[in-house]
Formats: C-alpha cells, structure tokens, sequence
C-alpha cells in the first residue's frame, strides 16, 4: 500500500517490479501465498523462498495450503524453500542475499550451515561468529516442501567456498536418498553432523532383544556412520572442529605430536588427545637429535615436547618445524601458556609462518589474558591457524579432524554376495508362514534358514514324548543340552524352559516328564542339543526400520549386553570393512580379542557370520527381526555356531 517501506521503494504486486526477479522472498500472511505465488509464476520467477508459517505443520487446512503451493510451484516451474523456515544466506560478495530473519550479522568464511531447525542453525551460526569465523551459506528449509536437504547437500558439495558443511537434522524425510547424497558429499568435503529431537526413526514397539536395545537415536546415527559424516552431541564441541578442519589439511592418521612450554597442560591434553581416541607416539631418533641441539639443556624430548616456560620464537618454531617433518606424527597441537618474559608474539609469527605450507595440521591453544595479549591470538588466527582456550577444545576438536581422515580413507569396497545360499528355499519358508498368518518363524524353519545361508547351527533334534526320546535315544552323545520349543515361550530360560548340561539318560528323562507338566499347549516341542561348552556369547540382531532398512547389531552377551548394553548398529546392506568395524566398535572387541593370556575368538568366522546375515536380511525383506542370542563363538572356526535364534517376518 505504501510506495516506500524503510526507505526502499515498495511496489503493490511483484507484477509492477521492473525487469526480471530472480529470487522472491516471500513472508506474507498463509493464505495470500498462493495468490503471490500465481503472480511470480506471471512474472516468470524461478525460486521462492516462503518464511510464511502455517501450512502443513498445523495439520488440516494447512495440509491442503501446502499442496496447493506446490501444485502452483510445478505449474510454472518455480522451486520452492520452506515454507515454514528460516531461509538462506549467502555471503558470497557478488550475491549478499539475506532472505532470513536471524539475529546472527553474516560475514563471509568457508563454514556453510544447513539446519532443519532455524533455531539451532541461528545459535550455532551465531557461535561460530563468536569464536570469529565467518561463515558461506546457510540455509534451514522448514517444511521442505520441494527443496529438500539432499537437494542442497549435492548443491553445496560443488561450491568451492564451502570447505565445511554443518549439518543439523530432528529426522530425515527419506533416509535412503539422503544416504546416497551424503555419502558422495563426505569423500571430498566434511559434513559434521548433529541430530536432535530424538527422531520418529526406530521408536517403534518391538519385541527382539535387538530392537530393545535401540535407542532413539541409533539409526540417525547409524545413517552418519554410514555415509562418514561426523557426529556431535554438543554444538560447541561440533563449531570448534568445523573450524579446525576449515582451516587445516586433514590429518593422515592418528599420531599426534604436542609441544607445549608448561608441564601440565602437556599432560592435560595428552590425556584428552588419548581419550578423543588419538595417539601420541614416540618422535624419531632425528626429531630428537635436532631437539636436543635447537631447545634448551633442560627441556623434555620426548612426545609431548617441552620448550620450557623461556622458550620464544627459535624454540617454538626449531620443535614446531621438527614435528612437522618428522614422518610419524600426523598433525601438530601447539600449548602456548605466554610468559610476561618471551616475545610471545614473536612466537605466534614463527607458528603462522611454519604453518604456511605444512601438510599436517596445527592447532594452538593459547592459554592467556586475552585483553592484554589479543594480538598473540589475532596474529594466530589472521595466519589461518585455529586457536582454542584449552587442551580440552583443541584435543576434541582433533579427535573429530581425524576422524574425517579415517571415513575419507575408508575403501571404496563392494559387496560381494555368497554364491552358496539357497534364496529360494528361503523364500519357501517364509511364504508358508505368511500362508498360515504367523508372524514368527518356528525353531526347525530358523533353523533351516540359517543352514541354507550357511550360518553355522547347533545340533538339534526336537521330540515331543518319551516314544520319540527313545527313538534317537543311541545317537545321543552327553552332555546335552534340554529346552523347550513353543510360541508362547518366549525367554526360555526365564520361564526354567533350558537345562543345560543333561549327563545322561535317565536325567534326561526325567527333565522331558517335568516338561511335559510345565509346558502345555498345542504347539510345545522339547529339543535335544549338543552343549557348547566354553565359548564366547555373542549377540547378533537384526531390526529393521520404517523407510531406512535393516539395521545389524552386534555385541557380546551377558554383562556386555545386560548391563553396558555394549552394542553396536550398522545399516545392511555391510561391506566386509563394515562388518569388521561393527564388532570393532564394541568395547566388548579386547575380550573377543582375546585378554590376560586367555584365547580370543576367530574373528572372521563371526565377521563371515554377520555378511550372511546381512545378506539374508537384505535378499529377504520380509525379516522384520532377527536375534541370533546366542551365537557361541570360539578360537577354532569350525565351532562357533549359533544356540538360540528367533526371526520375526
Ligand atoms: P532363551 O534365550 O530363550 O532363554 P537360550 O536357548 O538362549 O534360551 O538359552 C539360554 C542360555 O543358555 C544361552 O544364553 C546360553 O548361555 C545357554 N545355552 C543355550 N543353549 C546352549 C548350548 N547348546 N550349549 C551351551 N550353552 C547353551
Ligand atoms: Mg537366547
């Protein structure tokens, strides 16, 4: 209605605007978006990006209004951001495009931030303004009603400018298509990742001992794994590593070296470096020579290095230079408590200037008074090299650069399926269980299906009375093992359905009359079983996910799995390196290795065992669950097999 809004001139319709109109921001009330919209379609506009609240969010009308404006949208071709969302930014300096209402004043950097929430993605942009970054792109697209995230994902992997991609996700509206993207992003570029609002995905009821070991979060994460983007639960933690790794090479590996000038800071951040995963191995003979002509008599040659609290530019710059070379340290943290006695900013010109082209890198934690040294940390930071307050930051801020490094090198492996497995037979069974409405497999067609994909099962042999014991009676070997089979037992040993270690006969005997008396119903069978004795508990599950798929769990049993709840999750189809790092990733793996001089377990055979079963869960889709509870796995191959399995279609 007015000519003018804040100086700037106001036209009554985008129709009266002169010349072309690339972008329309629109922000007018829910129900004029579609009239605005027909009228960017006669202008010939290509993009909008809706602020405007109230569509398919409030459910009812506002399902329909969003309908509307996409059918408008496809009609002439214009792509739609949000609506219900925060908007973009764009920083770079022949755009300058601010469709946004944030609080956070953009200025231009190599960090682009993607939030599905407005809200976090302002706080962590905000953040990374504090900690004097600036950022590239940013963008939260609200109800992403055309424009989704993988859309912009595969957009910002092609912007040279964006070294760095923050991503930030309460669920994924297709996780499959996400995961296609993603991981294409993540060989070249870092997305750190954080989740929040605990998503939909997995919280459905379940009744496996897998899937109650889920948590809320666990196929998000799982999603990252898989495609190598990086997790974070605290947004600090996550504005402080994307710094580091937008503005250092990623390190080749995990060896950190630490010179510092003060003994305990050194020992603060080699412990945090050892706990965010990283290690600090011995230097070389050479780096050491040259260490002990270029530093002080008194100072410590070793890994970490200490200067000593007199140490200023030649020192500093003789131990940053010698680590820098030295071929077995990956990257390089720098501890600079500045002593009033030192030409500290002596020092901080001699970092930036060895930090120029180094391949590995450097982070500095620059422990002082920031209002009277503030051009120590402004030469740092002006020469590109990330400064943080504490061993603690930088340690953690390292821990997740290194980690990029390990999800960019993982091989680019195929999987390879087993030609030995009988898929048909497998379809067979499962048919004639939908045939019959039954939702659970029974024991002998678990069996079977385990033994066509040639998943090692225990022995068993399944009677109902004393007429059939007697029939098998001479080919059993003692001790054995006695439980019962049937439907509507569910925890076996809960309910006194195992006996493990029957001697002989007449035990055995006896233990079927109990049974017979315990268990009633139409279906109860007893099953005779070899007895393991001496193996490993293994827990391997299978649960899958509403739009995701399979998710393969592993953990040992027992405690492990109790009360650690040890597990760990990975999306199927598994590569055979995933496999490995499944139960790799377990705390339970140094007992699997074997500890204190007792015998580990053969880790392919459980290795193997998980690709069959990913295998099976994948030609099958049907499996909805699977617990192998037991798998009994020992030192030799030929005797891990599974005990107990339960499989759900
Ligand atoms: P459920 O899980 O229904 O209680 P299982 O068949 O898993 O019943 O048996 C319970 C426990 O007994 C297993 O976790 C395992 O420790 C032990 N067990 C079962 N079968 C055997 C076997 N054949 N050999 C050795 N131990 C066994
Ligand atoms: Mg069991």
């Amino acid at each position: 209605k007015n000519p003018e809004v804040h100086k700037i001139k106001a036209y009554p319709s985008i129709l009266k605007v002169p010349g072309e109109v690339d972008l329309a921001h629109i922000v007018v009330k829910n129900t004029m978006v579609p009239m605005v919209m027909e009228e960017c379609g006669q202008k010939g506009v290509k993009f909008v990006i809706i602020n405007t609240a109230g569509f398919k969010e409030i459910g009812g009308d506002g399902i329909e209004l969003e309908k509307k404006i996409v059918e408008i949208g496809r009609k002439h071709n214009i792509r739609i951001f949000g609506p219900n969302c925060q908007g973009i930014i764009n920083t770079d300096e022949k755009v300058r495009a601010y469709a946004n209402f944030t609080f956070a004043r953009p200025e231009a950097g190599y960090i682009s931030v993607l939030a599905q929430s407005g809200g976090v993605g302002e706080v962590i942009h905000q953040r990374l303004v504090d900690l004097g970054t600036g950022t590239r792109l940013y963008a939260s697209n609200g109800n992403a009603a055309d424009i989704s995230i993988p859309e912009i994902l595969q957009y910002w992997a092609t912007d040279e400018k964006t070294r760095v991609i923050i991503l930030h996700i309460e669920s994924l509206a297709d996780p499959r298509a996400f995961m296609k993207v993603a991981l294409e992003v993540t060989k070249h570029k870092p997305i750190l990742g954080m989740k929040t609002g605990r998503t939909e995905l997995g919280a459905r009821a379940v009744v496996s001992h897998t899937g109650s070991l889920m948590k809320a979060d666990t196929a998000i994460e799982a999603v990252f794994d898989k495609c190598g983007i990086i997790s974070f639960r605290n947004q600090e933690e996550l504005c402080q590593a994307a710094i580091g790794l937008a503005t250092q090479p990623v390190p080749a590996g995990p060896n950190v070296g630490i010179i510092t000038n003060t003994g305990g800071p050194g020992i603060i951040a080699t412990d945090e470096c050892i706990e965010a995963g990283l290690s600090l191995p011995d230097i070389s003979e050479i780096t050491r020579n040259f260490l002990k002509e270029n530093l002080f008599a008194e100072a410590s040659v070793s890994n970490p290095v200490d200067v000593l609290a007199t140490a200023g530019p030649k020192e500093y710059g003789a131990a940053i230079g010698a680590l820098l070379k030295d071929s077995g340290i990956d990257s390089v943290m720098i501890n600079f408590i500045t002593p009033f006695f030192v030409d500290c900013e002596g020092v901080a010109k001699e970092m930036v200037r060895l930090a120029q082209d180094a391949s590995k890198p450097i982070l500095a934690v620059i422990m002082t008074d920031k209002k009277r040294k503030g051009e120590v940390v402004k030469i740092i930071k002006d020469g590109g090299i990330p400064v943080y307050d504490l061993p603690e930051s930088a340690s953690r801020a390292l821990g997740a650069m290194t980690k990029y490094g390990e999800y960019q090198r993982r091989p680019d492996e195929k999987i390879v399926g087993f030609k030995d497995v009988n898929k048909v037979r497998v379809k067979e069974i499962i048919d004639q269980a939908k045939k019959e409405q039954r939702e659970f497999l029974l024991a002998r067609e678990v069996i079977e299906l385990l033994e066509v994909y040639k998943i090692p099962v225990v022995e068993s042999v399944f009677i109902n009375n004393p007429e059939d014991f007697r029939q098998i009676a001479d080919q059993i070997k003692y001790p054995v093992v006695f439980k019962v089979d049937s439907q509507d037992v569910v925890h076996k040993s809960d309910q006194g359905g195992v006996v493990l270690g029957v001697n002989n006969e007449q035990q055995l005997l006896k233990e079927l009359n109990d049974f017979r008396a315990k268990f009633t119903g139409p279906d109860v069978r007893f099953v005779v079983q070899e007895y393991l004795s001496g193996g490993k508990e293994i827990i391997i599950g299978v649960n899958q996910v509403e739009g995701l798929g399979h998710l393969i769990m592993f953990g040992l049993g027992g405690i492990f799995v109790e009360v650690l709840k040890d597990v760990s999750f990975k999306i199927a189809p598994l590569t055979e390196h995933e496999a490995r790092g499944l139960i790799q990733s377990t705390k339970g793996f140094a007992v699997l290795k074997g500890v204190r001089g007792e015998a580990g377990v053969d880790l392919n055979k459980l290795t193997e065992i998980i690709l069959r079963i990913s295998q099976l869960v994948t030609d099958h889709p049907e499996i909805r669950e699977l617990d192998l509870n037991p798998v009994l796995a020992y030192n030799q191959s030929g005797q891990t097999k599974v005990v107990d399995a339960r499989i759900r279609i």
